[in-house]
């Protein structure tokens, strides 16, 4: 009863998400902490009943995080390009897979099917995706929060790329806000449902997709 009682106090509240999109490495990156990381993640999402959007495959911190939120029953939307949908690219996918035209499809999939991003390390793709969202945000396309796991500092570079982008006037001040960080999954959830838009109302939808 009272174990009972200390784990109900211990959880997260529900979250405002229902649905979080995760960017991430399709390699697991040399430092242990990468792959931990991913996994807080995974669980995060799930004690908080938040279903995952992600690239598709089980390759790398992909794998990991799909994994981890596959094994603790919420539902796996992984958006694949047709050309990459082969085993020996991607892995195989847990959960429901949406095969897609090409890459720019997958992109605006990915974020049609979330309320929310999170970039965990990651290479080219990640931060393609991941400045894409953040652009989106900045034009008042989309209003959903975009998140940094900030692992063992791996984004505090980006992080002071984008500090010089605002002193040296690319950025405007009022938009560096746009970018959530955090050093654990815990304390970036709670930020990014803490998040207040930069535009009260986002752009309609079709404005961003192609006809
Ligand atoms: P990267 O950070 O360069 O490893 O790229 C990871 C991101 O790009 C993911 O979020 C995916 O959407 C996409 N991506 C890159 N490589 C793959 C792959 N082998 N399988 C599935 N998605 C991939």
């Amino acid at each position: 009863m009272e174990e009972e009682k200390e784990k109900l106090m211990k959880a997260p509240d529900k979250s405002r998400f229902k649905t979080v999109c995760v960017f991430c490495g399709s390699s697991v990156g040399k430092r242990q902490s990468y792959g931990d990381a991913a996994l807080e993640l995974g669980r995060e999402l799930v004690s908080r009943g938040v279903d995952l959007v992600y690239g598709g495959g089980s390759v790398g911190l992909m794998g990991i995080v799909s994994r981890e939120v596959h094994r603790g029953g919420r539902h796996v939307l992984g958006v694949v390009p047709k050309s990459l949908m082969y085993e020996e690219i991607i892995g195989e996918t847990v959960g429901e897979v949406k095969l897609v035209a090409d890459m720019h499809q997958r992109k605006a999939e990915m974020a049609r099917h979330s309320d929310c991003f999170v970039a965990l390390p990651g290479g080219y793709g990640t931060l393609e995706e991941l400045l894409e969202v953040i652009t989106w945000a900045q034009l008042g396309i989309q209003d959903k929060p975009v998140g940094l796991l900030n692992v063992e500092g791996y984004y505090s570079g980006l992080l002071a790329f984008i500090d010089k982008a605002v002193d040296d006037g690319f950025i405007k001040p009022c938009e560096r806000g746009i970018v959530v960080s955090a050093t654990s999954a815990p304390e970036l959830l709670q930020k990014l449902e803490d998040y207040v838009p930069l535009h009260s109302a986002a752009v309609a939808e079709a404005s961003w997709e192609a006809e």
